[in-house]
C-alpha cells in the first residue's frame, strides 16, 4: 500500500490547505499553505475525538534479557531514546488484520512487541512521582525494526535511523484512557507470529518504568501534549517474512495484529 493510499484508507489525518498552526507554544493561528501536510491522529476508545501525535519517542534496551540479546550489560547502562517519524505510525483498529508492507532493503525484518504510554501534558525535568500526571492513555505497538540496517549503522557508529525510523515501522492500537484502564506497570506482554508464541514476559520486568522514562526523557527534551512513548520489548525479538501474521497482546488490552505482505 503506498502512503498516499494509506493516508486516505486509514481516514485518520485532517487534510486541507488551512489547518492550524500546531507548533507548540506559539498561538494557533489559520496559515496559508500551498499544499497540505497531513497531521497524524489515532481513535481514543470511547471517544469521537482522536489523539493528536506530536513525537514518537522510543526507550532502547529497557527489558534485561532483551538488552543482553543485543549484546549489552542491562546492569550498566543508562536509558537511551531515538525517535520515529509521526507518519511512520500504521494504526491497526482492534479485531483486524491490515495488510503490512514489508519495506525496502531489509533481509532481516524485526517485530518488537511494546507497551506505549501517550501524553497530554508536558513539561522539563519532570520528577518521577510526578511523571505519570502527563499520561492520558496507552495503548500497544509495534517498533517494526529493520535490524540488518540498525546493527550495520551500529557498526560504523552512525545513526541507527534507517533501522528504526522508516515508513509504516510504527503500528499501533488505539488509545485507551488512563480513568478506564489505570496506569500499566505489570501483565503479560506477549507476541505470536502465525499463532506461535515468540515474545512472552511481563510488564513489571522493565528496566525503567514508565514513569522514569518520562522523567529522563524530560530531563533531555521538554515535552509536550500529543508526545507518546514506546516503552521498550521484552526478549526473543526476531524476523517475519511476507506472508506472516503478527499478533500481540498486552493484559488489559485488545490484541493487535498485523499480516506482513
Ligand atoms: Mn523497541
Amino acid at each position: 500500500m503506498d502512503r498516499r493510499h494509506f493516508f486516505q484508507s486509514s481516514a485518520l489525518v485532517s487534510t486541507g490547505a488551512l489547518v492550524g498552526c500546531v507548533t507548540p507554544g506559539v498561538a494557533q493561528q489559520q496559515v496559508k499553505t500551498p499544499f497540505a501536510v497531513p497531521q497524524v491522529h489515532v481513535p481514543i476508545v470511547g471517544s469521537d475525538e482522536q489523539f493528536p501525535v506530536r513525537r514518537i519517542y522510543c526507550i532502547g534496551r529497557n527489558y534485561a534479557a532483551h538488552a543482553r540479546e543485543m549484546g549489552s550489560d542491562p546492569t550498566r547502562e543508562p536509558p537511551f531514546f531515538f525517535q520515529k517519524p509521526t507518519d511512520a505510525i500504521q494504526y491497526v483498529a482492534a479485531g483486524t488484520t491490515p495488510q503490512h508492507a514489508y519495506p525496502p532493503l531489509t533481509k532481516n525484518y524485526h517485530y518488537e512487541a511494546e507497551l506505549v504510554a501517550v501524553l497530554n501534558k508536558g513539561g522539563r525535568d519532570i520528577p518521577v512521582e510526578k511523571a505519570l500526571e502527563l499520561v492520558y492513555g496507552y495503548t500497544l505497538g509495534l517498533d517494526m525494526t529493520r535490524r540488518d540496517l540498525q546493527r550495520a549503522m551500529g557498526d560504523e557508529k552512525k545513526p541507527w535511523e534507517i533501522g528504526k525510523s522508516f515508513d509504516q515501522s510504527a503500528p499501533i492500537g488505539a488509545i485507551h484512557k488512563v480513568a478506564q484502564t489505570g496506569h500499566f506497570t505489570q501483565g503479560a506482554i506477549w507476541l505470536k507470529v502465525n499463532g506461535q508464541i515468540k515474545q512472552n514476559a511481563n510488564l513489571n520486568q522493565m528496566i525503567w518504568s514508565v514513569a522514569e522514562q518520562i522523567s529522563k526523557l524530560s530531563q533531555a527534551f521538554e515535552l509536550f501534549p500529543g508526545d507518546i512513548i514506546y516503552s521498550g520489548t521484552p526478549e526473543n525479538v526476531g524476523p517475519v517474512v511476507r506472508g506472516d501474521v503478527i499478533e500481540m497482546h498486552i493484559d488489559g488490552l485488545p490484541n493487535l495484529s498485523v499480516k506482513i505482505v
